[in-house]
């Protein structure tokens, strides 16, 4: 073995996993063939855990303790540093020819920090490699004039086949001769709360990944000009407890997951997905796959060749499966309009309601709004909805569309306030996904509609009948007289107004 004045480092960030992991098994390969050393590394940076506007919140800071102590599992030492991975890299790479070995990332903040790090490290005479994986397909997909797509039907066709035939990676098999055991000479990166592990102290990892980052749950709106402090708001929170028994925290028991909703549920998955009621047992009628994809405890190539492997590659032969591959490409589609539009996640997507919508003013939008995080609108869909996330995390998809309707047309309330609370409170946060709901649902995004105004009481008779998604999500204190905080037939006239519809025009309710 060569001395550690050159090293390989595979630098995790959201691919915690052995199973179609690029970064890994290049980074496995190339230090065979070069006959290095490989140190694994996660970095839990600085910038994005301050109490700053980009906090996130409880639920996501506990899952990430548990994926990162559960992935560590695979490997005879593991690194945990603080900090801002720039100053890391420098210092890491100030002694020694590192080859960083990392899977890309697509969300502007990432992209960023990674030209950043390549700089560094190549600077110092080492390699920087980075490796498609949080968008399947092509980032240079066009329409046949050369535009980018902006609507999500032709997108799809247009990737389709890619999509279903996109190779994975094997399973790593880890060779344990090949990862650094002892960081000889690394002991600059102490200092910035360097952890070697053994696998006996793994759960320490956890209980002290969380204590590192278990800070403040504050909500900052309008880039900090309110401040919510979101344990004094909203009395009903998920504990660490209800998120163990909702959730799984490591690759494992994520496919585990999957293969029995594939097994059970995909081929009920287009009839039943929209229902409230079925997502009130046996774990709903989705996959819940979302928690995973985020952080990469399985990729979406890996999803479609499980699918694949069971049903077959005629997947347009069955409205079910081809329905759900389509959800999976509505997530690539979100990706892909980030990625061209970066500017999106503050601003609305089509131009004519840039700084054109004027919302409810501040003040009242504030009570509105806490109103709403509390689960106490007095729209019953909506309070049981909020209940859903604040005590477990995650919010069926109806439910989604439902509240950021709710939000933005009746009561009036900017968008960008919405997409803050879901950052904050979601464990399965993606932001390109959030951005593109929290558009859809003000009707400013991409994917362009006719806009819509969604009737909570038609909502709640068309996806929870007899009420018992009501009946799980509203807590035994709810005041169930309680009135609206606007009257819906006001509400939308007003949302008309502030789209500059006719009072008198015909759209009618969803
Ligand atoms: C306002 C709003 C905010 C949202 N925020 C997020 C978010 O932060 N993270 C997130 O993963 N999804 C988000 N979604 C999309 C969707 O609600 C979730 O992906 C879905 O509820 C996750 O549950 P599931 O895994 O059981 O979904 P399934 O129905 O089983 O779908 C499988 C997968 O397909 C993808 N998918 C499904 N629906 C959508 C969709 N509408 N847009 C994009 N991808 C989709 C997801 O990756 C999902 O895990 C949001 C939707 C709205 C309306």
């Amino acid at each position: 073995m060569s001395t550690q004045t050159e090293l390989v480092i595979y630098w995790i960030r959201r691919d915690f996993r052995l199973t179609d992991n690029p970064a890994l098994s290049e980074a496995i390969n190339f230090a065979k063939a070069n006959n290095l050393q490989i140190l694994p590394i996660f970095i839990l940076d600085g910038g994005l855990l301050d109490d700053n506007n980009w906090n996130i919140g409880r639920g996501r800071r506990y899952a990430l303790s548990q994926i990162v102590g559960n992935f560590s599992k695979h490997f005879a030492s593991f690194s945990v540093l603080v900090g801002s991975p720039q100053e890391i890299f420098k210092k890491i790479s100030k002694d020694r020819v590192i080859h960083v070995f990392t899977n890309e990332d697509i969300e502007p903040y990432s992209i960023q920090r990674d030209t950043e790090v390549k700089n560094i490290v190549e600077k110092n005479k080492g390699s920087f490699h980075s490796f498609k994986d949080q968008l399947t397909v092509s980032t240079q997909t066009r329409t046949g004039s050369g535009n980018i797509y902006s609507v999500f039907s032709p997108f799809r066709k247009a990737v389709l086949e890619e999509f279903m035939n996109v190779k994975s990676y094997e399973k790593v098999q880890i060779d344990h001769s090949f990862i650094l055991s002892k960081p000889e000479g690394l002991e600059l990166i102490k200092d910035l709360g360097f952890e070697h592990i053994d696998y006996a102290r793994f759960d320490e990892l956890q209980d002290k990944i969380f204590a590192a980052i278990d800070k403040p749950n504050t909500l900052y709106l309008d880039q900090g000009k309110h401040k919510l402090n979101i344990d004094e708001l909203v009395e009903y929170q998920y504990s660490p407890t209800e998120l163990d028994n909702e959730w799984y925290f490591s690759e494992e028991e994520c496919l585990a997951e999957f293969e029995a909703f594939v097994d059970d549920k995909l081929l009920k998955y287009k009839e039943k997905r929209d229902s409230l009621e079925l997502d009130t047992y046996n774990r709903g009628q989705t996959s819940k796959i979302s928690l995973g994809l985020k952080w990469g405890l399985v990729s979406a190539r890996t999803l479609k060749d499980l699918i694949v492997n069971k049903y077959g590659t005629k997947i347009s032969s069955n409205q079910n499966i081809f329905h759900f591959i389509s959800e999976l490409i509505w997530r690539e589609f979100y990706r892909y309009v980030l990625y061209h539009n970066p500017e999106v996640l503050n601003q609305e997507y089509q131009e004519k309601f840039q700084n054109s919508i004027t919302w409810v003013e501040d003040q009242e939008a504030l009570e509105r709004f806490k109103k709403w995080c509390q689960g106490k609108t007095g729209y019953k869909v909506v309070d049981a909805a909020m209940n859903q996330l604040n005590k477990s995390g995650w919010m069926h998809n109806r439910s989604r569309m439902i509240v950021a309707s709710i939000l933005t047309k009746n009561l009036g309330v900017d968008w960008r306030w919405g997409q803050d609370y879901f950052r904050l409170m979601l464990v399965d946060l993606e932001e390109a996904s959030n951005n593109g709901g929290w558009q859809w649902g003000a009707s400013t995004g991409a994917d362009q509609k006719p806009i819509r105004i969604f009737n909570p009481y038609l909502q709640q008779e068309k996806y929870d009948k007899k009420g018992a998604y009501l009946q799980q999500w509203l807590p035994q204190n709810y005041n169930w007289e309680l009135k609206p905080i606007v009257e819906h037939t006001k509400a939308r006239d007003e949302a008309k107004a502030r789209y500059g519809l006719d009072k008198n025009s015909s759209e009618r309710d969803y």
